[in-house]
């Protein structure tokens, strides 16, 4: 055993940019740092800078004494994780990379490549808001709207690396157009490009923005506070639907709408009180690792995978 502490080097792709750290086997962070992901570059630049940026990483870990001896990567999209393949990332540009043996051949470190949210569901549920319970939906609600099942501290990915879409969980038949090709999908009606776009279009003002829509309808202005009372509806229907399939204790949500904090938790819960019958009401709160959920837990899922490389006595 080498007596440097141990450290692993974790990446999270984003479409605009990637959160990068340095994460020690407690989940806490020894560095961070954050660069554009630049995704107009096409997929082998924005590869090749995520390797520089990786080595760089593992250099700096060892200058500061430190042992890296895993790699995690997140990236948004349809993930094989058992193949270690980003198969579609369409806001990155990526298409069947290859990227888990890109980084640990350049690394030369056991290596993982995970669903950013799903990774971010991993932290939230062992070090975050679902600490304690054994049954978390982590539901990220931003631009768009994706969710991560995780039980026992384990994230599930379904058969195709494609479990947690509740943000294509069609809440208002015949609604507003969704990019994937419905109508009416959770993520069109609630997420928070949906908010500001809804309010834009009823108000004529341009570029609102979900934040603009809260703020507003918490000072009383009649036109916000329609608009963010129909994308709670829309939520607690997407959610309460959620419910019904995977019975969760706990509720996280995160992203950037969350931070509404009561604003939202309030008449979401009020809400989903309102429609659940037989199911059990979950506890509903804020995320608590904000956006470096992802770099952690594609930390945790590297050090799992460190585990199970390790002989069993
Ligand atoms: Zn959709």
């Amino acid at each position: 055993m080498s007596r440097a502490e141990p450290v692993v080097v974790a990446l999270d792709v984003g479409g605009t940019g990637m959160k990068c750290a340095l994460v020690r086997p407690d989940g806490t962070v020894h560095h961070s740092e954050r660069h554009p992901t630049d995704a107009d570059r096409g997929p082998e630049a924005v590869t090749a800078h995520i390797l520089d940026v990786a080595d760089g990483l593992a250099g700096r870990a060892r200058a500061d004494g430190l042992e890296p001896v895993a790699a995690g990567i997140a990236v948004p999209g349809v993930i094989d994780e058992e193949n270690g393949v980003a198969v579609w990332s369409s806001n990155v540009g990526f298409r069947g990379v290859p990227l888990r043996s890109l980084l640990g051949d350049r690394l030369g470190l056991p290596t993982v490549l995970g669903h950013d949210v799903r990774v971010g569901g991993i932290a939230e549920a062992r070090l975050g808001a679902g600490r304690g319970q054994r049954h978390v939906l982590f539901v990220a609600i931003g631009t768009g709207i994706a969710a991560a099942l995780v039980v026992g501290g384990a994230g599930y990915s379904g058969a195709h690396g494609a479990a947690g879409e509740v943000g294509h969980i069609v809440v208002r038949p015949g609604g507003t157009p969704c990019p994937c090709g419905a109508r009416g999908c959770l993520e069109s009606e609630a997420s928070a490009r949906a908010i500001g776009a809804r309010y834009a279009e009823l108000s004529g003002l341009p570029a609102v923005t979900a934040f603009d829509v809260v703020t507003r309808a918490a000072g009383g202005e009649p036109l916000a506070e329609t608009v963010w009372r129909g994308a709670v509806e829309a939520l607690a229907d997407g959610l309460v639907t959620a419910q019904a399939l995977y019975d969760v204790g706990v509720l996280v949500l995160g992203g950037g709408l969350a931070e509404a904090g009561d604003t939202l938790l309030r008449p979401l819960r009020a809400a989903f009180e309102e429609r659940i019958t037989f199911h059990r009401m979950p506890s509903i709160v804020r995320a608590e690792l904000g956006d470096t959920a992802g770099c952690i837990g594609s930390a945790l899922l590297a050090l799992d995978h460190l585990r199970s490389l390790e002989p069993t006595a």
